[in-house]
């Protein structure tokens, strides 16, 4: 389900048996996912560079629920994974979600739902490379260190029409947080 939550377009896994999870990569367990949001420009940087689109899967350790998870920032029961989009040529992973994001784009609160979406199709093809860091989810309470961060180095395609889509979505949303302003785009210069 996709929902304009007055800051970006949030997208929710409904009636998918089991919950979408990810394992493996380094990762200390097992975790599944509660949501995904995009960013435009992307919240990290790379070399200081922003790309015009990030997407950010909010996970949480199978079987605890999110709120239990992110109060504890001594853990890496929560985790978020990001991947970037880069300017490219349809076919995308977004094309499915163009007609949802219409459908939320006027109003905070606006709700439409995706049928039978792929969303490891969100993922690059090579997942063996990435940045990897504990951090806060960068948007909203609780702004605390406890998602351990996996970014992506490979990157996605989207249509310049599809990030026109985000450039409407946030100039529709109240700017109540600072938009592409990560404190953290630094520590992914690091090696
Ligand atoms: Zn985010």
């Amino acid at each position: 389900m996709a929902e304009n939550d007055g800051h970006r377009a949030v997208f929710t896994p409904i009636n998918c048996s089991p919950t979408p999870y990810i394992t493996g990569g380094n990762l200390p367990y097992r975790y599944d996912l509660v949501s995904f949001h995009f960013h435009h420009l992307s919240e990290h940087t790379v070399n200081g560079n922003h790309y015009p689109l990030e997407v950010h899967f909010v996970l949480t350790r199978h079987g605890k629920p999110l709120s239990t998870t992110i109060t504890d920032t001594t853990s890496t029961q929560a985790a978020a994974i990001a991947v970037f989009f880069k300017r490219g040529s349809e076919p995308t992973p977004i094309d499915p979600l163009v007609q949802a994001m219409q459908t939320i784009l006027p109003a905070s609160g606006n709700t439409a739902t995706v049928k039978s979406y792929d969303i490891s199709s969100l993922l690059p093809k090579n997942k063996s490379l990435y940045y990897r860091y504990k951090g806060s989810l960068g948007e909203g309470p609780p702004c605390n260190e406890a998602f351990l961060w996996t970014v992506m180095k490979q990157t996605k395609p989207v249509t310049q029409s599809q990030i026109d889509l985000f450039t409407q979505l946030n100039k529709n949303v109240d700017n109540g947080y600072p938009f592409n302003n990560r404190q953290f785009s630094q520590r992914m210069n690091m090696p």
